[in-house]
């Protein structure tokens, strides 16, 4: 068995394909050897020996030492150096690199193969003293702390006291004598450590090769594992590279940076990067000394200046991918160390894989993949003007439920909230936690501040789902609403003070800071999505209930309302006394008298939204709530409703006691609740189908609306429902004498509707799968109370995700897979989409384009997310 693949003036053993058992590192620096670029020579170690290693009780396997002794063989021939030779030494730096890029967290050793002898040779031979006690002290230094354990300050300390003592601020300004005498010192804390430098060069080799393999599992490099979800049972492991040292600390012709094929920042076609004269690779990253600008390079030495821009330019077009490079340049000498893909921000990734496309270095399918739906997400976010926000102080922090910035004045009701945001006020809603009461204050507030609940909790889904920035549970902050203010600490806030709440940390901060949020896509993310366009299959919709969500979602790109929940029309101010006035009414005459009264608002809310999706979908869904929803709950304002009702307060509150239910989610809501109450649903179909016909005759604008029936669990129900909304639909549009198509269907979100779509798709023109109530039902895991075991479901690998946030695709969504296969079976036009949470979530979205559904629909903000992410499952 291999274990060992050599590089060399030219030719490598290995190649860029082979990551996985050469590591990133290792793998480029052969690609790079084969490419005819300038790489020091060396070999790479496989990663299956750090794989043997942790599965063999820290043993190597049979054949390695020979390999590595023959490779180090085979190296000092190309070098023409010896290792351990005192004449002319061989030196090498043993490097970790495994296939995921971990930049930093793992470690390597610089100039191993000095000791007591070779750096004697290595002052003759260079006829440099003092670079060779530089070496050599930066050797001990490195191999004590990472193959031994010896503490690094302890070096750092020694150094910082001889500089002192000199007088000198920069480690470049201690001469040959210094660094011998530092040589000394750092022996001596080898000696105080209890720890014995190793001045046979084999053994510095294997402790320095067992030291990299460690790094593996050190605790830094596992907690970045763990951040960035690289599973620990892919047990991926490191490879080692050994490479002999090439010198960039041999004078002011030689030094040594870190480059970029672009701007990682902006996307910008320029090399961007750093340079230190006279230095070693590890002096740029520790930040001893301030770096040049690679500009620098150029004025200091323009013919290695251009090379490296040659040579860069060339990996670009090799890996078709912004490269990010080290290189050292050893007495005008340039070579390369390392190349990997860069790097970059969100705004940079979707510039760059756009710009490659027109290049013509990647085609449009490359360049949907390359770009992440995070990366589409962040940019869409508003953003703090930095500059001001750095001026800010915080004081709070909470869970960042909904990334984003928000500024605005606090107010702690939510009617209020809804009124000033209409009004063009901005206002953070702060509440101790929220309900579905709330949802219209969220709606038009900047941004969501709660000092109770989790990442799951109300606030927090709704307001992802809103793309509004949340901060939730900030337990710190006593929300005092009925006296106007919140107080943290001793800082108090009152109502109509102006906060800012940055909901990717969690931070609360006070004062007013100026946000950017861009309200449509243009440029490089505009492109980049019509691409997507043309490569998926799943249509996207937006869920939307009032005109602006509507108007965002059709600026993102949505191709019609998959979702629009009347219910948050009934929330409204000036609506939910007449709505109340309708719940609590004793005859079937009173309840249809006051659904007259909301009728004429309701079809102006359809009307709103119909305008601005002319020509495309819109689908409305039936009241769902339970009716508990819209009345008050405590005495004070039940007695203010009642009030307000005209009767007494008894009265009321024996009605609210009546709708009490004991599990309302699966209680009197939904079609069941339509038919119980036919007029409620006769009332919302007239507002639909009158607002079509009004927009038709008066403006000639096409509307396609569809019907919606939620909840629906037996298709007798859909059976009941649907001849009533025919009747008076069918009527309506007769007597108006103008054609409007439209649609009945229903929501699948009971796990009953799931097995019997058949029966169901006969009578249902498009299904709707509500994915957040069927996520509840098929679980059994009430929504509202999952923060109590959700959290430690995860935690204890019960569950890998969230099934609220992204599909459980083993359970849920096989009934998905299922009642769509049964539904088409059973009508072959039946139009089929989702219009949960699921629907903006790219892995969900991924099953949906298996499963066979024909559209997404998800919040506004998340319609170009789903544009990407719909596209990229289709390749
Ligand atoms: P990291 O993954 O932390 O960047 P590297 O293995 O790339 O670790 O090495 C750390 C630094 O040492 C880098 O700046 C690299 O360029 C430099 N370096 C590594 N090997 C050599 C070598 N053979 N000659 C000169 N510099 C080297
Ligand atoms: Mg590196
Ligand atoms: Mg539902």
């Amino acid at each position: 068995k291999k274990y060992v693949y050599f590089f060399a003036n030219g030719v490598a053993e290995g190649k860029a394909e082979m990551k996985d058992i050469l590591g990133g590192k290792g793998a480029n620096l052969a690609e790079m050897t084969n490419l005819g670029i300038p790489v020091p020579p060396g070999f790479t170690i496989s990663a299956e020996v750090c794989r043997y290693y942790y599965t063999h009780g820290h043993t190597y396997p049979e054949g390695l030492k020979e390999e590595v002794e023959a490779a180090m063989k085979r190296l000092e021939q190309v070098t023409g150096k010896g290792f351990g030779d005192p004449k002319r030494p061989l030196l090498v730096s043993v490097r970790s690199g495994a296939a995921i890029s971990m930049p930093g967290m793992m470690d390597t050793i610089l100039n191993l193969g000095l000791n007591d002898e070779t750096v004697e040779g290595l002052a003759k031979m260079t006829n440099n003293p003092r670079f060779a006690y530089d070496a050599y002290r930066r050797f001990l230094q490195m191999f004590g702390d990472t193959a031994l354990g010896i503490p690094r300050s302890k070096f750092e300390n020694a150094l910082e006291e001889m500089k002192k003592a000199k007088g000198v601020k920069f480690d470049v300004e201690l001469d040959a004598n210094d660094l011998k005498k530092l040589v000394e010192i750092f022996k001596n804390i080898y000696k105080e450590e209890n720890k014995e430098f190793p001045q046979d060069v084999y053994k510095q080799l294997w402790l320095a090769i067992e030291a990299v393999i460690k790094s593996w599992m050190s605790e830094r490099a596992v907690k970045y594992r763990q951040i960035h979800n690289i599973r620990e049972d892919q047990m991926l492991g490191t490879a080692v590279n050994i490479v002999a040292m090439v010198f960039g600390n041999m004078g002011e012709n030689s030094g040594t940076g870190v480059a970029f094929t672009r701007d990682p920042n902006t996307g910008e076609k320029k090399i961007y990067g750093e340079f230190l004269p006279n230095a070693q690779g590890e002096d740029v990253v520790a930040g001893i000394r301030t770096p040049l600008p690679i500009s620098e390079l150029e004025r200091l030495m323009p013919q290695t200046y251009k090379e490296l821009v040659e040579i860069m330019d060339k990996l670009e077009r090799h890996y078709k991918d912004m490269q990010d490079i080290e290189f050292t340049i050893e007495e005008g000498k340039l070579y390369l160390l390392q190349t990997r893909s860069g790097k970059r921000t969100s705004r940079a990734a979707i510039k760059i894989a756009v710009d490659m496309v027109h290049e013509g270095l990647i085609t449009k399918e490359e360049a949907v993949l390359r770009v992440k739906p995070e990366d589409v997400e962040r940019v869409l976010h508003p953003r703090f003007d930095e500059k001001e926000r750095a001026k800010a102080t915080v004081i709070a922090k909470g869970l960042p439920a909904s990334p984003g910035a928000a500024t605005g004045k606090v107010i702690f009701d939510s009617h209020k909230a809804e009124e000033l945001g209409r009004n063009g006020e901005m206002v953070i809603l702060v509440r101790p936690e929220t309900s579905p009461e709330d949802v219209g204050g969220m709606a038009f507030a900047q941004g969501i501040l709660t000092s109770r609940g989790g990442m799951t909790s109300h606030a927090a889904v709704v307001a992802r789902g809103m793309g509004k920035p949340a901060v939730v549970g900030a337990e710190m902050i006593e929300v005092k609403e009925e006296e106007g203010f919140f107080r943290v600490n001793n800082v108090v806030v009152k109502e109509g003070d102006w906060i800012s709440i940055d909901g990717a940390t969690g931070e609360v901060l006070l004062g007013k800071i100026p946000t950017i949020r861009p309200m449509g896509l243009e440029g490089e993310i505009a492109e980049l999505l019509k691409w997507a366009d043309e490569i998926r299959r799943l249509g996207v919709r937006a869920n939307a209930d009032i005109p602006r969500d509507a108007d965002v979602a059709r600026r993102f790109g949505a191709e019609g309302i998959g979702l629009c929940r009347t219910e948050h029309m009934f929330f409204e101010k000036d609506r939910i006394p007449k709505m109340r006035k309708m719940i609590v009414a004793k005859t079937k005459e009173e309840r249809e008298k006051a659904l007259n009264e909301l009728l004429p608002l309701q079809k102006e809310d359809f009307k709103g939204l119909f305008r601005i999706m002319a020509g495309y979908p819109v689908t409305i869904r039936l009241i769902d709530p339970p009716l508990h929803e819209f009345l008050p709950q405590d005495d004070e304002q039940i007695e203010a409703t009642a009030r307000e009702l005209g009767m007494s307060a008894k009265e009321l509150k024996d009605i609210v006691e009546s709708l009490k239910e004991l599990n309302p989610m699966l209680g009197h809501r939904g079609c069941r609740l339509t038919i119980t109450y036919p007029e409620i649903a006769i009332m919302q179909t007239k507002a639909i189908i009158g607002a079509a016909i009004e927009l038709k005759k008066e403006e000639n604008i096409d509307v396609i609306p569809e019907i919606m029936i939620p909840l629906v669990g037996h298709v007798n129900e859909l059976v009941y429902m649907k001849k009533i909304i025919k009747e008076v639909a069918d009527q309506m549009i007769k007597e108006a004498g103008v054609q409007i198509e439209y649609k009945i269907g229903t929501m699948i979100e009971v796990p009953r509707a799931c097995v019997t779509a058949d029966e169901i798709a006969k009578e249902a023109e498009f299904f709707s799968f509500g994915t957040n109530d069927l996520t509840q039902m098929t679980f059994a895991f009430s929504r509202d109370d999952i923060g109590k075991f959700l959290p430690e479901y995860l935690q204890k690998g019960i569950l890998e995700h969230d099934p609220f946030k992204t599909l459980d695709y083993e359970g849920v969504g096989k009934l998905v897979e299922m009642a769509t296969q049964k539904g088409k079976q059973a009508r072959s036009n039946l139009k089929v989409g989702v219009c949960g949470e699921h629907g903006g979530d790219p892995r969900s979205i991924r099953f949906f384009h298996k499963a066979g559904l024909d559209y997404v629909s998800c919040s506004p903000y998340r319609v170009p997310i789903a544009r990407l992410a719909a596209a990229q499952a289709a390749l």
